[in-house]
């Protein structure tokens, strides 16, 4: 029997959510009962309004359900209703948030444009300003914020904490008696920074639903134990995510180690995994990893998910890895269609396997799932669906053959959103 992804997500996200608060960023609703978000940002030049909205639009289409761009000088805040009508002409109706810092409150004001368009503000409460002025500055901004029906959040972050906070809690640890050591003042800090913002936001008049979180560190630990304390100490809700995970797999492997565990205890609202992109690398790969890491939870679906077998020494071959490999990249590129066609698509699964021992069994547990013939054995791959024997494949056509069946398996086992005539 296959298990519906769409019950265990719906017994997943009941057991794990902790907090009442729901706050709307465009479309998009943040926290409570909602689905966990996942967001990404740009890398390009926010002035080149051409490069950000074919980036923001490759993001949205990869699945990113909001995407941050960096408002950083007068020449990127005049580039964002460019950006916004470049999105329209592309049907692309992902919420932009605006990223700023040290001279937001003065951008904000300059083009009035940019602060009606953008559909959340990005505040970091280090690099607002300082003394009187921080207190202004950031008053100013949510002030616009609040004229615009924006929602904020309110992102500390390690590397830019308030230095006058962090000072003060220094010195108060320092005259205890027994003071804790730095690295606890150090947390401490990033949430005080965090709470007393938002408290402030809300003495300025913002509404407690529209301000989000978040308190972003680079080691996995610290990640940790700071989301803890704060999702104990307030029922905003939490965007999370390692402020700089790294490259490659270090990068991968650091975001998912801190996010499953939060995740997994509820907390956590909306998830970025900020990779290091190599060389070469798109942009787009944060929001595949962040998607992943969600479904592999059981905590949303997104996209079909491919099983494959890591291969032994019973197939010599790496033509399994190919088909899987093919498997995938043909699910990924039919899924902006599919899923705009067919309803429930995302939940399908799919097994590559690679011989006989656990090939039939791990394929009968997928929706279709084949299983190629190891060392020795005759050379002929059956395809199961829905648990039973379908058919048997061979010869060169092979790949195209099964990802044939898989695309009609998709027409004919899922309703179609908009009926054909
Ligand atoms: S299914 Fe076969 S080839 Fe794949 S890992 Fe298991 S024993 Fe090895």
């Amino acid at each position: 029997m296959t298990i519906s992804l769409t019950d265990m997500t719906a017994d997943a996200q009941a057991a794990v959510r902790r907090i009442t608060t729901t706050v709307p960023i465009g479309k998009v609703r943040v926290g409570s009962c909602q689905p966990i978000v996942v967001q990404s940002m740009t890398n390009t030049d926010t002035a080149d309004a051409k490069a950000t909205a074919k980036q923001v639009a490759e993001l949205a289409r990869a699945g990113s359900e909001l995407v941050r761009i960096t408002v950083n000088t007068p020449e990127a805040a005049a580039a964002v209703p460019e950006i916004q009508r470049r999105l329209d002409m592309m049907s692309c109706e992902v919420p932009l948030i605006g990223d700023f810092h040290y001279n937001g409150h003065q951008l904000l004001q300059q083009v009035p444009e940019c602060a009606s368009i953008l559909a959340k503000y990005r505040i970091n409460p280090g690099n607002v300003g300082f003394g009187r002025k921080r207190d202004d500055q950031f008053a100013t901004i949510i002030e616009i914020a609040m004229a615009n029906e924006k929602p904020v959040r309110i992102g500390v972050n390690w590397g830019s904490l308030d230095a006058s906070l962090l000072a003060r809690l220094m010195d108060e640890n320092a005259a205890l008696d027994k003071p804790s050591d730095a690295s606890v003042v150090m947390r401490e800090a990033l949430i005080r920074s965090a709470l007393d913002s938002a408290e402030q936001a809300e003495e300025l008049g913002m509404a407690h639903d529209r301000i989000i979180l978040s308190c972003k560190v680079s080691d996995v630990q610290d990640l940790i134990s700071v989301y803890r304390e704060l999702a104990a100490r307030c029922d905003y809700p939490l965007h999370l995510g390692l402020t700089e995970a790294g490259m490659g797999s270090k990068g991968i492997v650091s975001s998912t180690a801190a996010m499953a565990v939060l995740l997994q205890e509820g907390i956590g609202d909306t998830v970025r995994i900020s990779l290091t992109p190599e060389p070469g690398q798109p942009r787009t790969d944060e929001v595949v990893v962040a998607q992943e890491l969600l479904q592999t939870m059981g905590l949303r679906a997104f996209s079909p998910m491919v099983t494959a077998c890591p291969g032994c020494g019973r197939t010599t071959s790496t033509y399994f890895q190919s088909l899987a490999q093919d498997v995938q990249g043909y699910v990924r590129r039919r899924m902006p269609e599919w899923k705009v066609e067919f309803d429930g698509v995302e939940n399908l699964s799919l097994a590559v396997m690679g011989c006989v021992v656990n090939g039939p069994g791990e394929s009968r547990h997928a929706d279709i799932g084949i299983s190629l013939p190891g060392t020795g054995e005759a050379p002929v791959a059956p395809v199961f669906m829905d648990g039973k024997k379908h058919s048997t494949l061979r010869g060169e056509a092979l790949t195209e053959d099964f990802l044939g069946l898989i695309e009609d398996y998709v027409r004919n086992r899922y309703p179609r959103r908009f009926p054909t005539n």
